[in-house]
């Protein structure tokens, strides 16, 4: 069985909302507010959820992370925390973790 995700087609103008779409269209794309974040890949790529398409993708996918969906999940810019279990904004970053989330830069 295919152990990655489908991602789908872009659907980050969709907000909030659940990312399931069975037919990877609009007309069968859930209407539920996602609750979950999920981070499918190491390189970024993450959808958000459902309470009960999240069961069913943490079943049935690989993925690297996951958490509860926050004011900033899924917005531009905004930063996925391993750490701390949220999306945030760089500025936002307590210091004692500004360094630990960081990407490699040199
Ligand atoms: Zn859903
Ligand atoms: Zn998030």
């Amino acid at each position: 069985m295919q152990p990655f995700a489908p991602l789908g087609r872009d659907v980050a103008h969709r907000g909030q909302k659940c990312g399931h779409s069975p037919a990877d269209s609009a007309a069968t794309d859930c209407t539920a507010d996602a609750t979950w974040h999920i981070l499918w890949t190491a390189d970024g790529d993450a959808g958000l959820a459902c309470d009960p398409h999240a069961a069913v993708a943490r079943q049935r996918f690989v993925f690297v992370d996951f958490h509860r969906v926050g004011p900033d999940c899924n917005m531009p810019g905004a930063w996925w925390d391993h750490d701390r279990r949220r999306c945030l904004y760089p500025d936002e970053k307590p210091t004692e973790h500004a360094t630990a989330a960081q990407p490699a830069t040199a």
